[in-house]
């Protein structure tokens, strides 16, 4: 399925500011991995205009995103939430007079996803890893005395 949200140059010429207001199924987004996927609806509101050389839109998006939890795997829903995005396109290079804007908005939605998510931000299945976690710590405190030394840069 191709998308595209199409804006076009002469039509701006004479409205000077058009609104956007646009929803697309989640699955347009053509993105169903396992650790990624989308669902409900992409709510895409906003506004174009043009300046001289420029083709100005201004974005909010938000979809909902389902990503495992860090710690317990369980899948999470995650709202994803673009706010005011400015995409500026050089009119020139803009072929035909039609600018399809669709790219921009998944590429700045999958830009919003979070490499890192936890159920409610503490995962109550936290605990049953504890000892893991605490071993890491550890690890990275025996690290940080290895380069304990250089600390006495500072006092000279
Ligand atoms: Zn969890």
């Amino acid at each position: 399925m191709t998308v595209k949200l199409n804006l076009y140059i002469d039509r701006l010429k004479e409205e000077k500011v058009e609104p956007i207001n646009e929803a697309l199924p989640a699955s347009v987004l053509e993105l169903e991995e396992a650790e990624l996927q989308f669902s409900g609806k992409i709510n895409i509101e906003g506004r174009t205009y043009l300046t001289e050389d420029f083709l100005v839109i201004d974005l909010n998006v938000n979809v909902d995103a389902h990503l495992p939890c860090a710690i317990c795997n369980e899948t999470l829903k995650i709202p994803i939430i673009v706010k005011k995005e400015q995409l500026t396109v050089e009119q020139e290079s803009i072929k035909g007079a039609i600018y399809n804007y669709f790219p921009k908005v998944r590429e700045a939605i999958l830009l919003e996803v979070p490499s890192f998510v936890e159920c409610e931000g503490n995962c109550p299945n936290r605990s049953e890893i504890k000892n893991y976690l605490s071993e890491d710590t550890r690890e990275k405190k025996s690290t940080k005395d290895v380069n304990f030394p250089f600390a006495n840069l500072n006092e000279s």
